[in-house]
């Protein structure tokens, strides 16, 4: 074997320096194939294949252990899935400039580069960046997928795992496969042909290992779905697994994913996480807004989401409660303006006010 030299080595100028990110994890190092004869002396590790290897063992990690996949082999996962991601939007970003890959641009200098001594700018930067300067059709989910991922990886090094097993699985898949494809159209486009060919070759074992883990998502989202199909207007998206098996209107004994088990107790605490994660409504709308979840004018809890998208709704919204499971046709705001949420018909004769407000009203004049 003539690579002697070890995989964080430098650097060949052509592919940018050492803008992996300090704090990812080395990864497994199978991803070398015996049998593939090295058109050229291994002295470089580029960032392309240095993602490539990370994508290799979180293949490992997801397939090759027990199933669904324990804790090691989850943790191992998440952690280099966000790597992979991390150093192939930074690799495609430095071909359209290395001075991209900097935190601050502006303060780029190919030497600094070259040392590979620089802040560089964080995932999701990357990734607009890449949207914005480099002008690829990326999308938003894409990049809620992406964030979500570096929180995860966030949340394990602080407190461990906190999805389990199937939710993971569910959403790696899709991480998995925006990468594959971004390798696919945007990456490998960009390479020298052997790399290319290299890229490619590693490309179709992930995509049969790929097919391998869909498969068994599938398949376990079929098993549920006759037990689904009856309460369809009551189940959303579950913010865990991204299945549409959070099965809402359960009361006080809370709820529970059928897909990932996820038990998430509360119904307000589901609903508030449900509009943060699912439907992207991150800020509270103090600014003029529609609040994101209500209270509800049938069991009173605050667990109605106005906006909610339910597995027979979808794509359009059905405000639906999370506590109690009714679910609204004509949800219209107080007019006194209190901020109370009604269910009132619109047949001209009830007065759009809640009771508090004709109260007032009525006492003022
Ligand atoms: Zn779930
Ligand atoms: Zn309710
Ligand atoms: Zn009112």
């Amino acid at each position: 074997m003539s690579d002697q030299n070890e995989p964080q080595q430098p650097k060949e100028p052509e592919s940018g320096a050492e803008q992996t990110p300090a704090s990812a994890a080395v990864p497994a190092q199978s991803g070398k194939k015996a049998e593939r004869p090295s058109p050229r002396p291994d002295v470089s590790y580029t960032p392309v294949s240095n993602g490539m290897d990370y994508l290799v063992s979180v293949f490992q990690h997801l397939t090759e252990g027990e199933k669904p996949p324990g804790a090691r082999d989850l943790k191992y996962a998440v952690l280099h899935l966000q790597a992979a991601t991390e150093v192939l939007l930074k690799a495609r970003l430095s071909h359209e400039h290395f001075s991209l890959i900097f935190q601050n641009p502006a303060e780029a200098t190919h030497e600094t580069w070259e040392s590979g001594k620089f802040k560089s700018c964080g995932t999701l930067d990357a990734y607009d960046r890449l949207r914005g300067i480099a002008r690829l059709a990326l999308d938003d989910d894409s990049r809620k997928r992406i964030k979500e991922l570096g929180e995860s990886r966030n949340a394990l090094q602080h407190y461990g795992l906190t999805h389990n097993a199937y939710a993971i699985e569910s959403r790696a898949v899709k991480v998995l496969d925006f990468l594959l494809t971004f390798i696919n159209r945007h990456l490998i486009p960009g390479l020298d042909g052997a790399e290319a060919q290299d890229v490619e070759r590693t490309m179709q074992a992930f995509r049969l290992q790929l097919k391998g883990i869909e498969t068994l998502v599938k398949q376990r989202m079929n098993a549920l779905q006759s037990d689904l199909a009856k309460v369809t207007d009551v189940t959303v998206q579950c913010p865990d697994c991204e299945q549409w098996a959070l099965v809402t209107g359960n009361g006080e004994k809370g709820l529970t994913c059928l897909f990932c088990d996820q038990d998430w107790r509360d119904p307000d605490f589901t609903a508030t996480n449900y509009v943060w994660i699912v439907l992207g409504l991150d800020d509270s709308p103090q600014d003029g807004g529609d609040p994101s979840v209500v209270d509800c004018p049938e069991c009173q809890e605050p667990a109605l989401v106005p906006t909610a998208v339910t597995a027979a709704s979808r794509p359009g919204t059905s405000p639906l409660c999370f506590s109690c499971g009714a679910t609204f046709e004509n949800l219209i705001d107080c007019e006194g303006g209190c901020g109370t949420v009604l269910d009132i018909a619109p047949d001209g004769e009830s007065i759009p006010m809640c009771r508090n407000c004709i109260d007032i009203r009525y006492a003022r004049f």
